[in-house]
């Protein structure tokens, strides 16, 4: 059974509160990943356009400095009660454009965003400063916490309404402008998200949106000295170029992964493999945090293997829109490439294809099977980089220390997972893993909206934490104000 797709849509930039074309009058088209079915046609942005947004953001931060934290706390609910008016819209726009399947994941991340903004309402509340204890007579100090200024947000395709809103409600919440910049590919999604904010009343300028080339309209928006911080998910390639262009500015950078599952010896199998295919099939292991390698010793390869290759035959790639369906395509050809590539590189280096490997699903060039490779070699690029597609790849290891050491030897630290019954093995893994959220016994990408999440010092995988409270502090600078009264 599939949904009505929605008629075609024009989508133009949003900026000062009023949908704005593209000075240029260009537009590109947005395209299904699954049939290519034409969507919409989008503007698309030049740094003229990007500039206009940043300068529209200069009042929509005063206008917000007018609001009080419970009015932007209102302003927050009222954002999520118009995302769960709209769910039906706003995931349907997801399955068609992102390529989610809508029954089993467009949804959920319709609900985490509204979530996202019921809970920086909440938090901004109790977001309190502190009066300091001083050393002169006649002095008093005091420290509070205040918005920046204009955001600049730079986000990806994977998740195209739930990682912007960890931006843009905290954002919201504190009194900072944002100008955003979406990934091309989910442009409607991001186009769509704007209506919930116009239907809450969000004050002009307070949000505006830019389309367009990364390269051209984000390198704008970070560079542009008119932006007072940055907040950007996406590649580590990416990552180090925004670093650059926005030197001295306060920046939020959520970036690659590439994580391990570890299944120590005495680890319960069903568990770990259910686990470690949720991680790499999840979104087709289109996840900043998916299980990206398995690694395992020798006595439990072959039985984890068969297990996560059952699970795999379960899933029914497909239409997103089928409600049957449980795997959509691929966002676009560039990682489709990418996994054609590790796959095989995966089997030039001796690993053994279990499941899958191929394309799927006639009529979509994006489609890939659920794939399962044991006995991947180390030098494999599945092992060594983010492939970000659903494949789940086993390492044979020796023990528990070349566990570690495997799982460690990595560019990318962001999340993990350990699997064991032996609680002091579980804190010993979970301390000297090198990433920034460890999940003991259950999915690398388990993970609340409210917990703090990002990179491992030293690695790849960015800068800050975002999540709840955390997100709050990145996003404000800290006041200190002296009284003398004498
Ligand atoms: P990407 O870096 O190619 O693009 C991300 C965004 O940056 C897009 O909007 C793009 O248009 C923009 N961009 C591209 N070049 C730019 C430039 N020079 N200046 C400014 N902006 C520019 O990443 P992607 O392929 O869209 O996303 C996948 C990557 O994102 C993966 O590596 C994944 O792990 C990562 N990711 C990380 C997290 C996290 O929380 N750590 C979450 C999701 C995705």
């Amino acid at each position: 059974m599939t949904l009505n797709t929605p008629s075609l849509v024009k989508a133009d930039h949003f900026i000062n509160g009023r949908w704005t074309p593209s000075r240029a009058g260009k537009t590109f088209e947005a395209r299904s990943p699954f049939n290519r079915t034409l969507l919409g046609h989008v503007a698309e942005g030049d740094r003229e356009d990007a500039r206009d947004a940043i300068k529209a953001a200069a009042s929509g931060f005063v206008a917000l400095a007018k609001l009080s934290p419970w009015d932007r706390a209102r302003l927050c609910n009222r954002v999520a009660e118009s995302i769960e008016k709209r769910r039906d819209e706003l995931a349907t726009i997801l399955a068609l454009e992102q390529g989610k399947p809508l029954a089993t994941e467009a949804y959920a991340e319709v609900d985490a965003a509204a979530t996202g903004f019921r809970e920086a309402g909440e938090l901004i509340k109790w977001l309190e400063g502190e009066y300091i204890p001083v050393e002169t007579p006649g002095k008093r100090a005091i420290s509070f916490r205040q918005a920046r200024g204009v955001y600049a947000v730079v986000t990806p395709w994977n998740f195209p309404i739930n990682i912007p809103v960890e931006y843009l409600a905290p954002c919201l919440a504190a009194g900072n402008a944002v100008v955003w910049v979406p990934a091309p590919t989910t442009s409607l999604c991001a186009a769509k998200l704007v209506e919930c904010l116009v239907d809450a009343g969000v004050p002009d300028g307070a949000v505006n949106v830019v389309f367009g080339p990364g390269a051209v309209v984000g390198d704008e928006v970070v560079s542009n000295p008119g932006t007072h911080g940055i907040g950007f998910t996406g590649s580590p390639g990416t990552g180090n170029i925004i670093a650059t262009r926005g030197a001295g500015k306060p920046m939020l950078l959520e970036l690659g992964g590439n994580g391990p599952v570890v299944v120590l010896d005495d680890a319960d199998l069903d568990r770990a493999a259910e686990a470690a295919a949720f991680g790499s099939f999840f979104n087709a292991g289109q996840v900043c945090a998916a299980t990206g390698r398995i690694l395992v010793t020798g006595k439990n390869h072959d039985a984890l293997a068969r297990r996560i290759a059952d699970i795999a035959s379960a899933i029914r790639l497909g239409d997103p829109l089928a409600l049957e369906t449980t795997m959509g395509p691929l966002n676009n050809a560039q990682v489709f490439a990418k996994v054609e590539e590790h796959v095989a590189d995966g089997l030039a280096r001796g690993g053994e294809l279990i499941a899958g490997g191929r394309p799927g699903v006639s009529g979509s060039g994006l489609s890939y099977q659920p794939t399962v490779m044991g006995r991947v070699a180390r030098d494999a690029l599945l092992n060594r980089s983010e492939t970000f597609g659903p494949v789940a790849p086993l390492v044979v290891c020796a023990d528990a220390a070349d566990l570690l050491e495997t799982a460690n030897a990595s560019s990318h630290g962001l999340a993990a997972s350990v699997f064991t019954r032996d609680l002091s093995q579980a804190f010993a893994f979970s301390e000297k893993l090198r990433a920034g959220l460890v999940n003991v016994n259950s999915a690398s990408c388990y993970w609340e909206l409210h917990l703090p999440f990002g990179g491992a010092s030293g690695k790849a995988s960015g800068l800050g934490r975002l999540g709840g409270k955390h997100t709050l502090r990145e996003i404000t600078d800290v006041k200190t104000i002296t009284f003398d009264i004498t």
